[in-house]
């Protein structure tokens, strides 16, 4: 008797949830918890474990792409399936990594500032359990208002304790009086958070290009071109390794079939595509793998060369991490 008791009481709790969802009462819909859960998707690199959080999106309208016409790119992306009335999707990917000592974050995102399908990193770092006293580092890939805007908040550092990495050269070109004065309106944004990030982290250290080794086995590597400091991170370990390349690649429908489309935020848009003719045929060479800021979540991938072209191979989703 007892145990048909538990039994039929087991029965009626497994029954009680499903029969208020199939009346439709007031629990919650699926698809509104989905839109709360972050974007995260995680990589073993060795001992590296990185994490790529979605600080959610843009879509970037056609025009404001440099060395093609808005026609041409619009029927580019129709041609892949990826046309939006709005523009072209842009995502923001910000990285931490973790070492298994030191928690690194490379860039932070935009704080909201690009549209209300932006600034997702504070609660995911939430969800992940991870506050922003844990973070050790902050290296940033350059300092685009979209990679930076996450070090602020309000009038206080967001990161407290963390080393925070630029390049030199960025540090001094967003910074700049003179040059913020004769920065494009579309600047106008970046120079302005350069500014308060300066402000707020005296202590933020310089970087004079080059390969640098930061910590062991990670290291910043030069990719000037997008702004005048751009750089990416490389790290690696047991035969494994992954380069973060910031925005070495927009999108699918632009990079890296074109080393000569750049978008209108570049000061310096010769340098940068410069830098893009160089960087695409090594890394192809090199079948490296590559994670870039706004190609579409989880922006890890390969360049490779298909016949003549320049094409994205997205990599394989790494389930466990
Ligand atoms: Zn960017």
């Amino acid at each position: 008797m007892v145990q048909l008791s538990r039994r039929r009481l087991a029965g009626s709790l497994l029954a009680a949830p499903l029969a208020a969802g199939l009346a439709g009462t007031a629990t919650a819909r699926p698809a509104d918890g989905v839109r709360r859960l972050p974007a995260v998707a995680t990589r073993q690199i060795g001992r590296f474990r990185v994490t790529s959080i979605s600080d959610g999106f843009i879509d970037l309208p056609y025009e404001v792409f440099t060395g093609i016409a808005a026609d041409d790119l619009e029927a580019g992306a129709r041609a892949l399936h990826v046309h939006r009335p709005t523009g072209v999707r842009s995502s923001f990917t910000v990285w931490l990594i973790d070492d298994g000592e030191r928690l690194v974050l490379v860039d932070t995102g935009t704080a909201g500032l690009a549209g209300e399908g932006s600034g997702r990193l504070p609660d995911a770092l939430a969800t992940l359990g991870v506050t922003p006293a844990d973070i050790d580092a902050v290296i940033l890939t350059h300092m685009h208002f979209d990679h930076i805007s996450g070090l602020v908040a309000g009038d206080r550092r967001v990161f407290g304790d963390a080393s925070l990495y630029v390049d030199r050269r960025d540090l001094a070109f967003f910074t700049h009086p003179a040059a913020a004065a004769a920065a494009p309106d579309l600047l106008a944004s970046s120079f302005a958070r350069a500014a308060k990030v300066a402000e707020l982290y005296p202590d933020i250290q310089a970087l004079d290009g080059g390969e640098r080794e930061l910590s062991p086995d990670l290291w910043t590597v030069d990719l000037s071109g997008h702004t005048p400091g751009h750089m990416g991170v490389r790290i690696a370990d047991q035969g494994q390794s992954l380069l973060l390349v910031g925005d070495m690649l927009f999108h699918p429908a632009i990079h890296p079939a074109s080393a000569a489309i750049g978008i209108a935020f570049e000061p310096d848009p010769a340098a940068a595509r410069a830098m893009r003719e160089r960087f695409f045929p090594k890394a192809a060479e090199e079948q490296a793998l590559v994670a870039a800021t706004h190609m579409p979540f989880p922006g890890t991938g390969r360049i490779v060369r298909d016949g003549g072209r320049y094409t994205w191979l997205p990599a394989d989703w790494d389930y466990n991490g």
